[in-house]
């Protein structure tokens, strides 16, 4: 494998789990495991560090990894955030994947549980406020960024609602259940420098492993090898053809 520089890559992917025990819900942790195997089938080390809210992120990881949570771990997650150095990461070149409240978290601004609006990360050009209605249920959305597959699967369990500013694109639009803001057929999830994040729970990364591939090769800048079509693949087609 030859990195961003040219040169082949010798030392390990660094992943990082970011507060797996708050931002950990529906199998979330599930997607750094994905991450790391798909590493290991291809012959590449992975270096996973689990990092809990009380202790520092590291700056010198390849890929942050945060999931779901509910609204008070989310809103523990967000005082941790703050005080990190994810910013500081990101702007050195690392890449993001985060998921449903990790998603929220990245935004400009979101609604807490207690209704106040808490000023997020700024990572991603979005704000999300409270919905009506908890979105809950099956997704399939057509991507609209570069990621290598037409259709992402997953399932929605969220009650806030996100709206992009123009800085951030989203990942793709829903043809099946409802999207970030609630609607079928609106925005599902965004992407917006090295910062790709979604609503999708599955562990989505177990569910559309391509999409892992796209986010391990963005993470080490370079190509990897394809892996032969698998029971995942079969299962991601699967759900992907029942439109
Ligand atoms: N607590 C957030 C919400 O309900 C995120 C939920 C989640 O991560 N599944 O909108």
């Amino acid at each position: 494998m030859v990195g961003r520089s040219g040169v082949p890559r010798t030392s390990a992917v660094r992943i990082v789990s970011v507060y797996p025990e708050l931002l950990g819900t529906y199998g979330d942790v599930g997607n750094v495991r994905v991450l790391e195997r798909r590493l290991s089938w291809r012959g590449l080390d992975a270096e996973v560090l689990s990092v809990s809210v009380s202790d520092p992120l590291p700056t010198g990881g390849d890929l942050y990894v945060l999931g779901g949570g509910e609204d008070e771990a989310q809103q523990r997650a967000l005082e941790g955030l703050r005080r990190s150095s994810l910013a500081r990461a990101v702007a050195a070149g690392a890449q993001v994947f985060a998921v449903c409240a990790g998603l929220q978290l990245l935004g400009r601004s979101m609604a807490g549980v207690d209704g106040v609006v808490h000023e997020g990360l700024g990572l991603l050009d979005l704000t999300t406020s409270r919905l009506r209605e908890r979105v809950i249920g099956e997704v399939l959305a057509a991507t609209t960024t570069d990621i290598g597959l037409p259709v992402l699967t997953g399932f929605a369990n969220h009650g806030g609602g996100t709206v992009l500013g123009p800085a951030a694109q989203p990942l793709a639009t829903t043809t099946r259940g409802r999207g970030n803001d609630g609607r079928t057929g609106g925005p599902e999830g965004a992407v917006q420098g090295n910062v790709l994040a979604t609503y999708l729970h599955g562990p989505v990364l177990a569910r559309n492993p391509t999409l892992a591939d796209w986010l391990l090769e963005r993470a080490v800048g370079a190509a990897l090898t394809p892996m032969p079509h698998d029971v995942a693949d079969d299962l991601h087609d699967a759900r992907a053809a029942r439109g």
